[in-house]
Parts: C-alpha cells; structure tokens; sequence
C-alpha cells in the first residue's frame, strides 16, 4: 500500500481538493486504484451544521454523511467509492478519543494529543487502505501550514509516514507563488516560509505544486528546488486553468506528476491513458452552442455555496455540445424588481437546495415565471418545494399555500415535515440523508430521461410534499413522476405540456460528472438550447 499526504502552504483557496481529484484521475488513468480521504483540523463533527458562508455547500454521500465540497472533487475526478470514513474533523476524532476515555478505554492513562489523538487520525488512514483495497490512498489536510488546529494532523501524517517505511509514503505540499506587479517578478518567499515550517515539524515535502497565475521559468524553479530542498523535478507549476478546472489533470501530466509520483514510490504501470477526460475537455471548452441560465438563490455571490450545482450545469453543457453562461440571481432581487425584470433574457431557471424563509418569495416568483412562459425550470430539493407551492397558489388557487418550514400555521401546508422528523431536535445528521431508492412512472418525462424504473439520487431534507394534496394537483396537469417504492414520499415532479418542467426532492447533482452528465441536468439544458435557437 502507497500513501500520498497532501498538505496546503502560505494561503488558503489553493485548490488544494482539485490538485488530490486530479492526482487521483492520473494514477486512475495509469491502472491503479485510487481511496482518496480529506481531514479537517476545524472542530465540528461535519460541516453539516455550518453555514454555507462558512464552509461552501454541504456535499452529501450515498451513505448519508454530511462532508467537505472537495469529496465532490474526488467523486467527480475518480471512481473513488466514499463514505463517512473518507471525511474526518478534529471534532470528530476528539470525540471518538473522549468517548473512549469516558468508557475507560485508555485503562486509566493521562489522555493525550500524542499519542491517543494522532493514533486515532493514523488508525483512519490505516482503515481507509484496508477498506478500500487501493493501491495507492491520498490524504488531504485541509488548513494551511502554520495553523495551530492541524498540527495533530501534520505531527500524525509524520509518524505514519516514517512508520510505513519512506519508500511508500511521499508529502506532497500544495504552495502560492504570488506575481507582484509592481516588481513585475513573481515571489518564493512565501513557499520557503512555508516548507520551512512544515520541514520545523519534521515533514520534508517530496513534490511542490507551485500555484501560480504566471509561468515558472527555469530559473525560478532552480531557485525553489534549491531553497525549499526539493528535486528540480518536484517542483511542479500549477497555473490558474483559462477554462476548466477539468483541465487541471493535464497541466499535471504535462508536467510529469503522475510520472514522479510512481518514481519515487516505486509504481509501476503505463503511461496515463487520458484519451476520454480529453475528450470531454474539448467538448467543454470547445462547445458548438451557447446558452444562458439562471440560477436563483440566496448564496448566490458565494463562489462554494451552489459548487455541484453549477460542476453538474458545465458537465450538461458538455453532453449537450454547448457551453452554458449561469447568471447568478438573488432571490431577494426578484422580490424587488419582479421576476420579468431578472429572466427575460434566460433560456433556464434553476432553483437549487436551501433551507429558511428569507428569499423564499422571489424563488416562487421566479418557478411562477418559468411555468407560465414555458422557459425550462429545474428545482432540486428546495426548487421542487417551491415549484408545488407556486402551483397550488397561482394554479388552483389555494391562497396562502406554503411549507410548515416557512409558515407554520399555513392554511395550505403543500410542504410538511416528514412523519421521521416530528420529534428530532438535534440538527447535527438527523435530516433524511443519503442514497433513497425512487420508482419512476412510466411515460413520464422523467422516466424517458433516466431510462431506467428506478433510481436512487442523494437527499438532505426534513420537509416533504403533503400528500393531502395530491389529486388536487393531478386533476390540474401535474405529474408525480417518481416516488419512494411504497408511493409515499413524492422525489419527482413535472407538469405536463410544458417544454421542461421538472424537480426533484433530491440532489442530483452530486451524482454529476464530467465524464456522465446527470439526465436531468442534461434534458435540462437541452430544452433550454432549443427555446435559445426558437429565440
Ligand atoms: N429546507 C427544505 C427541507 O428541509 C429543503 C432542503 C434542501 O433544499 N436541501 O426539506
């Protein structure tokens, strides 16, 4: 077993994820099997419970947990399978060490970082490469050198690596070179600082991904290897990407990564095959058609809060020859300024996932709008509530119509609390998580676009359609095209007669990828290209 520990230097917002993704589609394309893992020195026990302004969207697994946006990363990049265990916070280990020594389990012994903290994050990175029975496991740490929070992290990556012998462990550290313009130069400094704190704790990095907006001529490259004490061939550029992060992968072959990586831990295989990713590069940076959207939301200037979202949009635009514009739109505005006033210049609106009342109104103007002008709507989790709320105002009437979520002594309670959730009060991992299997309706448009009976497709929600009000609907041109296999919780609507009209309780797009784009997303796009071309 190879082990790869990723750690990030001077700023954060390297693309630390990306760079371990795309490392992982390398090796992948070399034959060999890939566990990827992230581990966050923060101390909550998932980032479930935090705000999307402080941590980007919540990325959800088959399995229900709750995780870091960059396991979107590796899920998109790689085939890597992931479960709860490929994400681990200090609050999640703190919590297993003192729930051990609760019970006894340290038999009596003063409990400390070193070593019943760093035994247990080694422990994880063992029972990730059991588990998996890859090849080849990459740990990402996520923080920057120097943060007091991931020394435990960086002092366990140490042992484990000097543990499993040299030869099968590499650190690979992920640095800024920043362009001064007023020096007209680019800057080591930084990097120096960094390896040097890192080399304090005893970690001599063995590759250096030098993110950079400029090229790294010789020289400078010269000057890193020699300061930071690195080969010259680990010291790898990695400059901001003009289109596609999905590029990314290549500027890294290019520069011989994955080659180095396999030198130095003894791998050996074939050359990279990336034929197919080129492929799919091509058609996303090389598209035939163009096409505009809305994404309406009320995160919407946070670049994380919506990132699967807007990855399974670009992987949509791929299959469909076409590259899509997203326009970002603030709920808050359409409330202001009218729907007509924001969309009349889309061909799409999509309303993604979200959870309390502010916004909640301009979201329904914007499904009312769509529905009405027979532009394409997708509205995934929160966007399927809204879309039945909006229907059973302005389509039959029932004034008032809300979810109990936003206004709890509604006359119309279109959006109830699931019968599960009645009694929970803890909101850490107590919504209806995961993989949750869905029948289709045969003939239905979402039937035709899945070709499949049945599906599974990820969830995070608490709320769910009302199922009072089911027939009302129906008698009225509203299809329920895909509920749970008992028929009682409704994942799938769509109106027929319309061109594009379609929502699901669930999240799609963390199912997404380039290589094969989500058949929502892509029947989506496809109706929103042919209202463009009509145009
Ligand atoms: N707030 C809604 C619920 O809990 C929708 C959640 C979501 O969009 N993820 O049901």
């Amino acid at each position: 077993m190879k082990y790869i520990f990723l750690t990030g230097g001077v700023v954060s917002s390297l693309g630390k994820g990306l760079t371990a993704a795309s490392l992982g589609t390398l090796l992948e394309a070399r034959g060999l099997k890939v566990a990827l893992q992230k581990f966050d020195p923060y101390l909550n026990v998932d980032p479930g419970t935090m705000s999307p302004f402080q941590h980007g969207e919540v990325y959800v697994l088959d399995d229900g947990a709750e995780t870091d946006l960059d396991l979107g990363h590796y899920e998109r990049f790689t085939h890597s399978e992931l479960t709860q265990f490929n994400n681990l916070t200090s609050g999640r280990v703190y919590l297993t060490v003192l729930e051990k020594e609760r019970r006894g389990d340290y038999l009596g012994k003063t409990v400390q970082v070193i070593p019943h903290v760093t035994d247990e994050i080694k422990k994880r990175v063992t029972e990730l490469g059991e588990q998996s029975g890859a090849d080849v496991v990459i740990t990402e740490i996520g923080g920057t050198t120097g943060d007091i929070e991931g020394l435990p992290f960086l002092e366990a990556i140490r042992e484990f690596a000097l543990e499993c012998g040299r030869d099968n462990a590499i650190f690979v550290h992920v640095t800024y070179v920043p362009y001064i313009k007023a020096a007209g130069e680019l800057k080591t400094k930084p990097t120096q600082q960094s390896v040097a704190k890192l080399r304090e704790i005893g970690i001599a990095p063995d590759i250096l991904i030098c993110r950079t907006e400029k090229p790294i001529d010789d020289e400078m490259r010269k000057k890193i290897s020699l300061f930071c004490n690195v080969p010259l061939a680990g010291v790898i550029e990695e400059i901001d990407v003009d289109h596609s992060i999905y590029e990314v992968p290549l500027m890294l072959q290019r520069e011989k990564m994955d080659e180095l990586v396999c030198q130095e831990l003894g791998l050996e295989t074939s050359p990279a095959d990336m034929s197919d990713w080129e492929e799919v590069i091509k058609r996303i940076i090389q598209p035939k058609y163009k096409v505009r959207i809305g994404v309406i939301g009320k995160y919407i200037d946070l670049q994380d809060a919506y990132k699967s979202v807007y990855e399974a949009v670009t992987h949509a635009g791929g299959a469909n020859d076409c590259a899509v514009e997203v326009v970002r739109v603030d709920s808050e505005d359409i409330e202001r300024d009218g729907a007509v006033a924001h969309l009349r210049e889309l061909s799409g609106v999509l309303v993604p996932g979200g959870f309390g009342e502010r916004g909640i109104e301009g979201k329904i103007l914007a499904a009312q709008y769509a529905r009405e002008n027979n532009v394409p709507y997708l509205g995934l989790c929160l966007g399927m509530q809204i879309a039945c709320i909006e229907f059973a105002r302005h389509a039959l009437g029932l004034e008032g119509a809300h979810s109990a979520e936003f206004a709890p002594k509604t006359p119309h309670p279109i959006i109830a609390l699931l019968d599960e959730q009645q009694n929970v009060t803890e909101m850490g991992g107590t919504m209806r998580l995961g993989a949750q299997a869905c029948r289709l309706k045969s003939g239905s448009k979402a039937a035709e676009l899945y070709a499949v009976e049945e599906i599974t497709e990820r969830h995070r929600h608490r709320y769910e359609f009302n199922n009072v009000y089911r027939e009302k609907f129906e008698a009225k041109d509203f299809v329920f095209s895909g509920t749970s296999p008992n028929g009682n919780l409704v994942e799938l609507v769509e109106l027929k007669g319309h061109p594009y009209y379609m929502a699901t309780q669930a999240h799609p797009e963390f199912k997404s990828k380039p290589v094969q784009a989500h058949p929502l997303f892509a029947g989506f796009i496809k109706a929103a290209l042919h209202l463009a071309d009509g145009k």
